[in-house]
């Protein structure tokens, strides 16, 4: 596991996967980055939501909270991210953590991976 810079990055990194706020690694290639993570449905409550609002739109208690003013179904993001340079909460610049903690670092952005794609 990597050293996080404060409590507030430890905590967020574990939240990766969960709703609502967290910070996911993420590798390419040689480019580290850490990203702001907003998940407003779990993933379990996003795939329901996908299949009914396809396949049942009319049939969906909650399809009138989704659509526009002319009644078509308006996009719902479920997943919203932002990268950030420094931590929000101490200011550490997140770079240099994951540059100096490259397995460590490695490991968590293929876990979190492996949690995108349930
Ligand atoms: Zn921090």
């Amino acid at each position: 596991m990597i050293t996080a810079c404060c409590v507030w990055l430890e905590r967020m990194l574990l939240n990766a996967g969960e709703s609502g706020i967290c910070v996911v690694a993420f590798r390419d290639g040689d480019a580290r980055q850490f990203f702001l993570q907003a998940r407003p449905l779990t993933r379990r409550q996003a795939r329901n939501w996908g299949v009914l609002i396809q396949s049942e739109p009319l049939k969906t208690a909650a399809g009138p909270l989704f659509r526009d003013e002319r009644g078509r179904l308006a996009p719902l993001h479920t997943l919203m991210r932002v990268p950030i340079e420094h931590c929000p909460h101490c200011g550490r610049n997140l770079e240099k953590l994951a540059r100096s903690q490259r397995e460590e670092f490695d490991q968590l952005a293929v876990a979190h991976a492996a949690l995108q794609e349930e």
